[in-house]
């Protein structure tokens, strides 16, 4: 068996024979140039007409893929027509005596290196598109047809890299999936897959071999895995993931558009909990409500050093804007205990779970926590944000943050940057103390969310990493049960929202006593979001409320 491993772009498991996509490249005539006018007329007319090819472009992907990838191509031609790039192709035409070939060839170069050396990896990856528009100026000029697929049974398509614009014309009945060797998940062929629902794989190095031609290939567009020859239980356990994901996609069928209302017409807000923005095509294709919880100490986990106050600009902006105006609850920096960061050099402690971790460390170490808090209000401007705050034990900690914030933005607004003066703060449930003090802590807080992973930890006094305390580490215990109850029942006397975001969130054995409880949010993995929303549009919250409390003893 052979594995490549690239970046899942598109979700879906796919198995079929590998087809190899040849496209020759463009001839670029070098050439001095003899007659500069002739050849501005020839850039002129070539511009002219990839205009009018990306206007019919934008309707086909109208058509098969919706306005968002339409946009796209109206993007394209907006590039194709901008002055910048016209400029340059004029000055290398009439000063530099270039062909228009070599002209256009020297100035997408030029703006493709422009984008590619920005910081941010969703404009970074813009500089395919500046290629593909490129591209086509260049196949115009040379009077090239563009490469047309005629295939006579469905492949797996295997090329160098794709186009948007090869991407909207591949014959969604002859394509099951397609790997490329180059090519990222932030660009747009990555996006036009997901839109058009074909399973996809990017950076997938090595898959470039003539032997792999006509080969079984296996895609799994979510692990980025590619698998030719697999041998039988790796091809066993993808034809099960397969089959969970068509039960997947009936059920977002019939759910799809449907509020996750009850059967009483309670409305419940069922969000997801992320790592970063290679989660989110999961959550918009399972239609998650927002963002619940994005862990950020994820980003300071996955670096040698510290992320700057721009790389975490970034990072939160790219998810904010990708959410479109859906809540986004991030959580500040949560370090310490299981989670730790060589770079931090933090000392050696006893009893980790108990010492230096979350809201703890970023007070003890205001130094660090600025830079993210700087970070995530600049990007409030970018989105709809909330943050949250980890392992509130006492009202002052929360005081003491929000401290923090209001001098984070005095700084901002002194610099004139701008930054959203209304970011929702919250604080976690996830101690024995947040809930016996939510009373307190709700009139303090815009909202809270119970973190059922460590509320059950501190709790039960029961470590959650240890394998063999499984027997007595019981999120279903009655005394984390009464935690939760207890705080919803404070936060709603003071008006306040309150989610759930641990594992138990998701577990659908609890959810009708959640409800009972009046817990207005549950957020989990995206895969978890659809049965969830399945099981509460079974409920009606009058019929059981009683009892389910009662037998709680609440
Ligand atoms: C929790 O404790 O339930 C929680 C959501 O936070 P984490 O699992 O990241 O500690
Ligand atoms: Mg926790």
């Amino acid at each position: 068996m052979i594995s490549i491993q690239g970046q899942g772009a598109s979700a879906g498991v796919i198995c079929g024979p590998l087809y190899l996509f040849r496209r020759a490249p463009a001839p670029i005539a070098v050439d001095v140039a003899e007659d500069p006018g002739a050849e501005w007329a020839r850039f002129k007319a070539a511009q002219t007409r990839a205009s009018a090819q990306l206007e019919a472009l934008a309707q086909r992907a109208l058509e098969r893929a919706g306005q968002e990838a339409a946009d796209l191509f109206l993007t394209h031609q907006l590039l194709a027509e901008d002055l910048d790039l016209e400029d340059s192709v004029q000055r290398m035409i009439r000063l530099d005596g270039m062909n228009a070939e070599a002209a256009v060839d020297a100035t997408s170069r030029h703006f493709m290196q422009f984008f590619l050396e920005m910081e941010d990896p969703y404009m970074r990856a813009r500089a395919a598109d500046v290629q593909d528009v490129g591209r086509r100026l260049l196949n115009i000029l040379a009077g090239r047809v563009e490469a047309q697929l005629d295939l006579e049974f469905p492949v797996v398509l295997v090329s160098d890299d794709l186009a948007p614009s090869e991407t909207i014309q591949l014959d969604k009945s002859k394509i099951l999936a397609f790997v490329t060797e180059a090519g990222s998940i932030t660009s747009h062929t990555a996006i036009l897959a997901r839109t058009m629902g074909i399973p996809a794989v990017v950076a997938a190095e090595g898959i470039l071999h003539p032997q792999y031609e006509g080969q079984e290939v296996f895609v799994d567009g979510e692990t980025g895995e590619v698998f030719l020859n697999a041998d039988e239980p790796t091809r066993a356990a993808l034809l099960a993931k397969r089959e969970t994901q068509q039960r997947l996609a009936l059920l977002l069928h019939d759910l799809k558009g449907k509020p996750n209302e009850t059967l009483d017409g309670r409305m419940v807000q069922v969000a997801c909990n992320i790592s970063g923005p290679e989660d989110l095509p999961a959550v918009k294709a399972n239609e998650g409500n927002g963002i619940g919880l994005l862990r950020s100490e994820l980003l300071y986990l996955q670096t040698a050093s510290c992320p700057t106050e721009e790389e975490q600009f970034c990072f939160y902006r790219n998810i904010l804007e990708q959410m479109e105006g859906k809540l986004v609850v991030i959580r500040t920096l949560d370090i310490g205990a299981d989670k730790q960061v060589d770079y931090l050099q933090l000392p050696a402690e006893e009893n980790p779970a108990l010492g230096m971790r979350a809201v703890r460390l970023c007070l003890t170490r205001p130094d660090l926590f600025r830079v993210q808090l700087r970070a995530l209000y600049r990007a409030s401007a970018c989105g709809r944000m909330a943050i949250l705050l980890p392992m509130i034990v006492s009202p002052w900690e929360f005081e003491a943050c929000r401290d923090l914030c209001c001098e984070v933005q005095a700084e901002l607004a002194a610099e004139g940057i701008p930054f959203d003066k209304n970011v929702p703060l919250g604080v976690m449930i996830e101690t024995p103390a947040a809930a016996m003090m939510s009373e307190e802590l709700a009139q303090l807080a815009d909202f809270f969310s119970v973190g059922t992973n460590d509320l059950t930890q501190y709790t039960l006094a029961c470590d959650r990493q240890s394998g063999v305390l499984d027997r007595f580490y019981d999120p279903h215990h009655p005394a984390v049960l009464r935690m939760i109850h207890r705080a919803a029942d404070s936060i709603h006397r003071y008006g306040k929202w309150i989610g759930i975001c641990g594992e138990l969130a998701g577990d659908q054995q609890l959810t009708e006593l959640f409800l009972a409880m009046g817990i207005d949010e549950l957020s989990v993995s995206p895969n978890q979001v659809l049965p969830l929303r399945g099981t509460i549009r079974s409920i009606d919250t009058r019929l059981n409320r009683e009892r389910l409390l009662d037998e709680l003893g609440l």
